[in-house]
């Protein structure tokens, strides 16, 4: 029996041999003479191993001998590559944590062998605007990343939406509900979900604490511009300037230089609402230096919002906080990544289309951006989303304030009946207040009117009572047109935004999201596999100068799915969010089985921070 390393070399001299034999004779001469067959076998394979790094015999069977524990052949799959090119037929040799390799031909294999025939072997999912970073440290609840694997999401980008779980200014992981930045305090808690104890606050402490304790899925992740900002100056509204400017920038950078993958902003949430042009094109400018990404939560993604002065005939709010976003691109030339492109309520909608012309044209003046969507018209947030700035800029004294009251009312009033989206869009999935528990699962609207209440006074109460947080799903951000077009724009790439919900109703987008997005693509023929499975994992690796997975290809990570195309389907309903998908057969995390037929491997942590 040949050994693996003897089929290379004797391939490498079949295919040496058929190059010569190729350059000898045209393909016209060789078909006349040869009739096809085996020469028309070793041209198509030729062609395929310039894409490849799969070496690829003339003709013939390969045998592999099983030299180790460590190996597993998917056999006789269709290898969708991630790169987006065409997908061919195929097996992939694992070995360890790694690809060994991919292989055209009819290959046999006494090791352990899983047979792929009218499976698609793909690279695992990369949900590349994800905030589990903020998860992963809680180690052993595998309840909490289990509806990801089962997806096939195999690495996690997390720290979107301004929201980081280091690079703090130094010390503020001790701090207190007592302590003068009960903000940062706040922040960070709610992020954390008293699942562990923040021990850190750089992100060389952050990715120690992970290795140590092992992590399921792997982590890429982003310094939240908002989180730093709040260890520094709480949610205080007052613009960064001078030395504290110079404070943020430095932590910032510190964290890059650390390993974050880029800087993310969440300007429509605390603090990052507060943050002023000057600040972001600092930022930018200098993640444009480091050779990183900027991803931004917009200021807006309604056509009238809180956080933009109102003014009834001017350009709408969110192509505002497009375009803004896509001139500091012009200016410091920053990589950018829109987080979440959403359009809510139903007066937005017809805004799609000249959206996406703000977007092609930035990207035709040489803007370096891409947008990120999932494949539902609801999205998670929490209920201060709606809220004004000026709002934000006076809490808790505003609460007590009549008049602020009343000119709150009056804008939402305006708002919401002049969007098209109102306190029945607003489903409360975790009040955070234990008087209002009793209300999860409800919308706004129902809610008031269950206990009596009007709906503004209502919506008031959970606010202040929660905070600010109580966890919501906003319904009516897009429609099925709007979705679909997104899919199918070439600048999208795909993500949940989501993490499993400890109590409380679930986001869909954590269950079955990406089945979902391949269910459409096919259904409604909107991308090819290719590009479906590309935009998962190759398009979004690349986006984020992740190079050592991604694509299938010899020395890449073994993060693979091998899935179902005929039958891949998201099984959520809109009362039903938690369900699991269908189709998706097999998941590996660096080289580790983690989803076997339906069953989870509760035992390993095969991920590493990337
Ligand atoms: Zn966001």
């Amino acid at each position: 029996m040949k050994s693996i390393e003897n089929y290379l070399k004797i391939n490498l001299l079949r295919r040496e041999f058929i190059r010569w034999l190729m350059k000898m004779m045209s393909t016209s001469v060789v078909f006349t003479l040869w009739g096809g067959g085996i020469f028309r076998k070793s041209k198509a394979n030729a062609a395929q191993s310039t894409q490849q790094t799969a070496a690829s015999a003339a003709e013939g069977q390969v045998t592999l001998e099983n030299v180790n524990e460590s190996r597993t052949l998917l056999k006789n799959g269709l290898i969708v590559d991630g790169t987006g090119n065409k997908a061919f037929k195929g097996s992939l040799l694992i070995n360890h944590h790694k690809i060994e390799k991919v292989i055209t031909e009819d290959v046999s294999f006494d090791g352990n062998t899983i047979d792929c025939t009218g499976r698609v072997i793909a690279p695992g999912i990369i949900d590349m605007h994800s905030h589990m970073d903020s998860v992963l440290p809680a180690g052993d609840r595998h309840d909490l990343t289990t509806p990801f694997t089962r997806q096939g999401v195999t690495t996690f980008v997390g720290g979107n939406c301004g929201y980081g779980i280091a690079g703090f200014k130094k010390g503020s992981q001790n701090l207190t509900a007592e302590s003068s930045n009960r903000d940062f305090y706040k922040t960070v808690n709610k992020r954390a979900k008293g699942l562990y104890e923040l021990q850190w606050d750089t992100f060389g402490g952050y990715f120690d604490y992970l290795e140590k304790n092992g992590i399921t899925h792997n982590l890429a992740t982003l310094v939240g511009n908002g989180t730093t900002r709040a260890s520094l100056q709480g949610f205080d509204p007052t613009p960064m300037t001078g030395s504290r400017m110079q404070e943020q920038m430095y932590l910032l950078e510190e964290a890059l230089e650390q390993g974050a993958r880029g800087v993310s902003f969440g300007l429509q949430y605390e603090p990052d609402v507060f943050v002023t042009l000057d600040e972001l094109n600092k930022v930018a400018a200098m993640v444009k230096q480091k050779d990183k990404i900027i991803t931004v939560h917009m200021k807006a993604y309604s056509a009238l919002s809180g956080t933009y002065p109102l003014e009834f005939y001017g350009v709408p709010h969110n192509l505002q906080a497009i375009e803004e976003i896509l001139n500091l691109g012009r200016e410091t030339g920053a990589r950018i990544q829109l987080s979440h492109l959403i359009f809510v309520g139903e007066r937005t909608w017809k805004s799609y289309e000249k959206a996406f012309e703000l977007i092609d044209q930035a990207i035709q003046d040489g803007v370096d951006v891409k947008f990120d969507t999932y494949a539902y018209h609801c999205g998670v947030s929490i209920i201060n989303v709606v809220l004004p700035e000026w709002f934000l800029a006076r809490v808790p004294e505003v609460f007590n304030s009549r008049w602020a009251l009343l000119k709150l009312r009056a804008e939402l009033t305006l708002i919401t009946n002049l969007l098209g989206f109102g306190y029945e869009d607003i489903q409360i999935t975790k009040a955070n207040h234990p008087d209002l528990e009793q209300y999860n699962g409800m919308f706004l609207k129902d809610i008031a009117r269950k206990r009596n209440m009007g709906e503004f006074e209502n919506f008031i109460d959970f606010v202040q009572k929660s905070n600010g947080i109580a966890a919501v799903l906003n319904h009516r951000y897009s429609n099925q047109e709007q979705v679909k077009a997104m899919i199918r724009h070439p600048a999208s790439l795909f993500q949940t935004d989501a993490t499993v919900r400890l109590e409380g109703v679930q986001n869909p987008a954590a269950f079955g999201n990406f089945p979902r997005i391949l269910q459409y693509a096919r259904d409604y023929n909107l991308i090819s596999l290719e590009e479906a499975v590309h935009k998962m994992s190759g398009a979004s690796a690349d986006r984020f100068g992740i190079q050592d997975r991604g694509i299938l290809v010899g020395n890449k990570a073994a993060d693979i799915m091998v899935f179902d195309w005929h039958k891949v389907k998201d099984n959520n309903t809109d009362i039903k969010t938690s369900e699991t998908p269908s189709g998706i057969d097999y998941v590996f995390i660096n080289g580790t089985l983690a989803l076997d037929q339906g069953k989870i491997n509760t035992k390993a942590k095969p991920g590493v921070v990337i």
